[in-house]
């Protein structure tokens, strides 16, 4: 018999569990230190309305990757679901991503695409060939008036610093587009789970060689020696003990309300105004419309630094942490038994689909 440790059972954990259930030789152990599986795509149903709720922050699921996609809905069914963001800005409600109809409303115009593209083209800053951050990023491809009302007070309500020192790969995650396509993914494959992100992680660790553990949590003083490879999906700063320094994560914190009928009529407003504290608002029920509900509840989302007893969402990725990021990460690659799995192990700004990959592919690599 193997015995495999993993700690943590949000999708790095919870893949990599049922992958290695298939082979009945192996036990598996899975600890997390939440009283629940899941990680932050733990949904539940709010006990007064009845309305699923994403505890932790809006999950669409999205992919290009067939293989992903495939696999998960082994374990769920996915209803088709389409994002449409909107932003509210100085008054106004425009469509996200920024697509023609932002353009048109924004510069009170009528472009068609390409005189839209010609347009866009003149306001941009072509002076910027490799942009080295965030704001030159935006401003090479939307030019400033864009980039000022949609990301610069957006982003650092988000980030809680300038738009120059966070990284041009942010921004990148966002198209901008001449149709008026306002899909907000670009990938092609796109839904919701009819029953909830839990019930995934349900089914994948339903296995019975597979143990779960809640209210555990994992410390150094842990003996290793007795599992044949442990897969770790916690912060890799805490893996360490800090010895060489936090990493900054930005965390979400968020503000509950419920209502009669329908509070705003959309899945997720954004609001981009520096004044409002918030970044934005989720109507849960939007994520379910083949549901009925009379009642619904909406998130208020603030964002902010992360301090120790906060969960920790979105690596910043800034220089210095980058200078840290290095030294745990070559200690890491050291330790030939223990895989380092998932967005705050590795430390970098994955979405679900990129997570369950990843928990596959390193499957592979240490059966
Ligand atoms: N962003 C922005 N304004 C918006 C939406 C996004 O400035 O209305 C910026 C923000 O910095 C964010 C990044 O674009 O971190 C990527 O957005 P995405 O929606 O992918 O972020 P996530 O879903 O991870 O919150």
């Amino acid at each position: 018999m193997k015995k495999y440790l993993i700690i943590g059972s949000g999708f790095s954990g919870a893949v990599i569990a049922e992958q290695l259930s298939k082979d009945p030789n192996n036990k598996i152990v899975v600890i997390d230190e939440r009283d629940h599986i899941g990680g932050n795509c733990y949904t539940e149903r709010d006990k007064d309305s009845n309305v699923m709720i994403h505890k932790y922050g809006p999950h669409i699921f999205n992919t290009d990757n067939k293989e992903v996609w495939d696999y998960i809905q082994q374990f769920c069914e996915m209803v088709p679901f389409v994002n449409r963001v909107k932003s509210i800005y100085n008054g106004q409600v425009f469509s996200l991503p920024i697509n023609l109809h932002t353009i048109n409303q924004f510069f009170g115009k009528t472009f068609n695409p390409e005189e839209a593209k010609v347009f866009i083209d003149s306001i941009a800053d072509k002076s910027i060939n490799e942009p080295r951050n965030f704001e030159e990023q935006a401003m090479k491809f939307i030019g400033k008036d864009l980039y000022n009302a949609f990301f610069y007070g957006y982003t650092k309500k988000q980030w809680g610093c300038e738009p120059t020192e966070l990284p041009a790969s942010i921004l990148k995650r966002l198209p901008v587009r001449f149709n008026y396509n306002d899909n907000y993914y670009a990938n092609p494959f796109q839904g919701i789970p009819k029953d909830g992100y839990t019930a995934i992680f349900e089914n994948l660790l339903a296995a019975k060689n597979i143990e779960v553990r809640l209210n555990t949590k994992f410390d150094s003083s842990w003996d290793l020696t007795e599992y044949e490879h442990v897969f770790y999906s916690g912060p890799i700063d805490a893996f360490f003990d800090y010895k060489y320094g936090r990493l900054s994560y930005r965390t979400v914190t968020f503000e509950k309300h419920s209502a009669e009928g329908d509070y705003q009529g959309n899945p997720v407003i954004n609001y981009a105004d520096p004044e409002v504290p918030y970044t934005r608002v989720h109507e849960h029920k939007h994520f379910t419309p083949w549901e009925e509900h009379e009642k619904t509840v909406y998130f208020k989302e603030f964002s902010k630094e992360t301090e120790e007893q906060d969960v920790p969402y979105y690596p910043k990725r800034l220089k210095e942490d980058m200078e840290i990021f290095e030294k745990y990460e070559n200690e890491a690659n050291t330790l030939s038994n223990i895989s380092f799995v998932g967005r705050l192990a590795t430390y970098r700004y994955m979405d679900m689909h990129h997570v369950i990959a990843e928990a596959l592919n390193v499957v592979k690599k240490n059966k």
